[in-house]
């Protein structure tokens, strides 16, 4: 993977299926003091807040991308990206490298910590483990993470599913991952975080 400048912190990825449990794991390494950029609610703020951006929508995607307040128009994209696949896919092509540059400046202000997490549902999807010195996967099984997702969100076991196939097939992505935490509610999350913490910590950029 990538080697940069000695003493820069690592930058860690960390993914995993929908509802696996991304965020509240990332929640515990936040309490031990790790950083960590959630690339989806950036994804969400630059799309509106971030200029060249939000000319490149609306110049795919046309001015109804955006309502008269300059909020993005949900309904209207979703509309058309759900059901083109390339669509969604030039999306993201203008979404993903603005999020990854935005992920790089946010890593470098972490001058103090041992290393970063980016925290995004496509790291691999979107290539951007390419710029990552590794990867953790949460593996939930997935009758428990269409639980998880039903209650949280508050929606049907086929709209879960229908947010699933838009996901590569688990196993591809734990075969690309350095590491896994397992979140089946059998083993401890806080030990597992702990252990896996006291791992990376004990990494460079010269022995990833
Ligand atoms: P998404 O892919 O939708 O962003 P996620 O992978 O970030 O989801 P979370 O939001 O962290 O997943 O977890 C999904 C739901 O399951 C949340 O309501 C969370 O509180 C709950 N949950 C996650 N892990 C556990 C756990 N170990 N014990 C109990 N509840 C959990």
């Amino acid at each position: 993977m990538q080697t940069e400048l000695k003493n820069q912190p690592l930058r860690i990825g960390i993914t995993g299926g929908i509802g696996s449990g991304k965020t509240t794991i990332c929640k515990l390494f936040e309490t031990i003091g790790i950083p960590v950029y959630y690339a989806d609610a950036a994804a969400k703020h630059l799309m509106v807040h971030n200029p060249d951006l939000v000319s490149q929508i609306k110049a795919h995607f046309g001015t109804e991308a955006y309502t008269q307040s300059g909020e993005l128009n949900r309904a209207y994209l979703a509309g058309i990206v759900f059901h083109d696949e390339k669509k969604l896919k030039l999306l993201n092509s203008l979404v993903h490298p603005v999020v990854e540059k935005d992920a790089q400046a946010w890593h470098a202000r972490q001058q103090d910590a041992p290393y970063t997490l980016k925290e995004a549902a496509l790291i691999f999807e979107s290539g951007s483990h390419r710029h990552l010195d590794r990867v953790i996967y949460v593996y939930a099984p997935l009758e428990l993470r269409i639980k998880r997702v039903m209650e949280r969100d508050h929606v049907s076991r086929e709209e879960v599913l229908a947010r699933v196939r838009n996901q590569w097939p688990e196993e591809d992505k734990i075969a690309l991952s350095d590491h896994v935490i397992i979140n089946d509610n059998t083993l401890s999350v806080i030990q597992q975080v702990h252990k896996l913490h006291r791992r990376l910590c004990s990494m460079t950029k010269n022995n990833v």
